[in-house]
């Protein structure tokens, strides 16, 4: 049954063809016997779960379920859940039982959703293909030689190997379009603000963003409009109300102006990328979209910028894990100064380090005009060009990552060519827009291929329901892999 719609699922729940208890049980089984191989999951909530499960039964019953109540849902262990494990990927948040729920894992428990476990991430959402995890890679459940992407990763591969219909990721460079690209889902980021970021371990603040996973937009879009809405205890979540994602879903695509970013389709995509790319525009076409040219000049200047701005905020967060309050602390030490010490170099892995780094120097005095202030300006030339861009089109369409899954340890010892992947969805954030990344199709190997639709403020919805006409006409995103 949780292969089905959520639609499907829910209609099943109110019919007692099937009970959220049930369904809960098919979702804990699934991951017991995937698991060992995918490493998709880090935390699984039998118990409680059973016992959300139990209540939102009772809930179907009396009449006040939503479209949400009953359905197995994982998150991503970037978010705290109040008494359950939340390590963030880290050694240096192992033994961390969150105190309370982040506002999104609150929702969501308010609308009946039933959390059956915590997902595999790269250590504090650092990375493009979830290596950098102390609970070791997640595999992609295409080819479990290759990655799932990151670094939502455990999210992504939990929907590819139909453990869950849902789950949340987030979203700072491209951690749920890349890893929903590269394991054939569907995955959504908002708008900047739209989704709270309290409780949700923090890497860069001014780029972070929830998002949704699921196996289609329209799935999508139900999960979505359940974790939104203005939260006071986020400084950055914007005063909008909550909104229906759904709306927009059977919008017809006729008149639709789909941009294409000339510097996207210039070289540096793979070339079985660019041909599954190239047929799901066609099949936009024929749907009654149109397509025009349109240029993002500074694109390509996103990764250095990116590269500078997501560091520096990144070793100002991450100083607060200091050994004192919560996480890791060395057993053994001399004083204050030797204890900060050898508890951060013992809990951090090398890419966290190498970031804290990064982001130290160029906010240091003497570099911090010649990095920090640069790459902020360049942030803003970066929006600039899809304010622009959007003057001509409707949604902007392209590539979701220039390559489909690669192979573990293929890129581990290269920094800069694991950075580069993240060519297509790192400006993404740095102007703050919507993006959503749908199957289009099947590469090299028979792994999927991902189209990226970015959308201009607030254009979530009718992403969402662009990707939807995509889907009732196209089945990739119906297609499993091999159990
Ligand atoms: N791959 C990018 C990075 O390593 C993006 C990660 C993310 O979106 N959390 O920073």
């Amino acid at each position: 049954m949780i292969d089905s719609s959520l639609k499907d699922i829910a209609a099943a729940l109110r019919a007692k063809r099937v009970s959220a208890v049930e369904l809960a049980t098919e979702s804990l089984a699934r991951i017991e016997a995937g698991n060992g191989r995918i490493n998709a999951f880090v935390t699984t909530c039998r118990d409680s779960a059973l016992k959300a499960a139990a209540e939102a039964d009772a809930r179907i019953a009396a009449g006040t379920a939503g479209p949400l109540t009953g359905i197995p849902l994982a998150h991503k262990d970037v978010f705290c859940t109040e008494g359950v494990l939340t390590t963030c990927g880290s050694k240096m948040l192992a033994n961390f039982v969150s105190p309370y729920d982040a506002h999104v894992v609150s929702l969501l428990k308010q609308a009946g959703a039933v959390m059956v476990g915590k997902t595999n991430m790269d250590e504090f959402a650092m990375g493009s293909s979830n290596e950098n995890s102390h609970s070791g890679p997640t595999r992609n459940p295409w080819n479990l030689d290759c990655v799932p992407g990151g670094s939502s990763g455990g999210s992504a591969a939990a929907i590819a190997a139909r453990m869950v219909p849902i789950a949340t990721g987030t979203d700072t460079g491209g951690s749920v379009r890349q890893p929903a690209s590269f394991c054939g889902v569907t995955g959504i980021k908002p708008t900047y603000g739209t989704v709270s970021r309290y409780g949700m371990i923090a890497y860069a603040s001014s780029l972070d963003q929830g998002g949704a996973f699921a196996r289609s937009a329209e799935d999508c879009a139900l999960l979505l409009s359940a974790m939104t809405g203005h939260d006071p205890r986020d400084s950055t979540s914007l005063e909008r109300d909550a909104e229906d994602y759904s709306r927009d879903l059977d919008k017809p695509l006729a008149g639709l102006r789909i941009g294409l970013p000339k510097e996207f389709f210039a070289d540096g995509m793979d070339d079985d990328v660019r041909a599954a790319v190239e047929a799901a525009l066609a099949e936009y076409r024929k749907l009654g979209a149109t397509t025009v040219e349109v240029s993002l000049p500074n694109a390509r200047l996103a990764i250095p910028a990116y590269y500078v701005i997501a560091p520096a905020e990144a070793s100002s967060n991450l100083s607060r894990f200091d050994g004192v309050r919560y996480g890791h602390r060395a057993a053994e030490y001399t004083d204050l100064n030797d204890m900060y010490c050898k508890s951060r170099a013992q809990g951090f892995g090398a890419e966290v380090k190498r970031r804290i780094l990064v982001g130290t120097y160029v906010l240091s005095h003497g570099y911090y005009d010649a990095y920090y202030i640069k790459a902020q300006k360049l942030r803003r030339l970066i929006a600039n060009d899809f304010a622009a861009a959007f003057q001509q089109c409707d949604v902007i369409a392209g590539p979701t990552a220039p390559t489909t899954a690669y192979a573990l340890g293929a890129k581990t010892d290269d920094p800069v060519q694991m950075y580069l992947g993240d060519i297509y969805t790192v400006a993404v954030n740095l102007a703050g827009l919507p993006g959503l990344s749908h199957p289009a199709g099947f590469g090299k190997g028979g792994l999927p291929v991902g189209l990226q639709l970015i959308g201009n403020y607030f254009g979530e919805a009718r992403l969402l329901g662009v990707a939807h006409q995509f889907q009732q006409a196209t089945d990739w995103h119906a297609r499993a892999p091999q159990a």
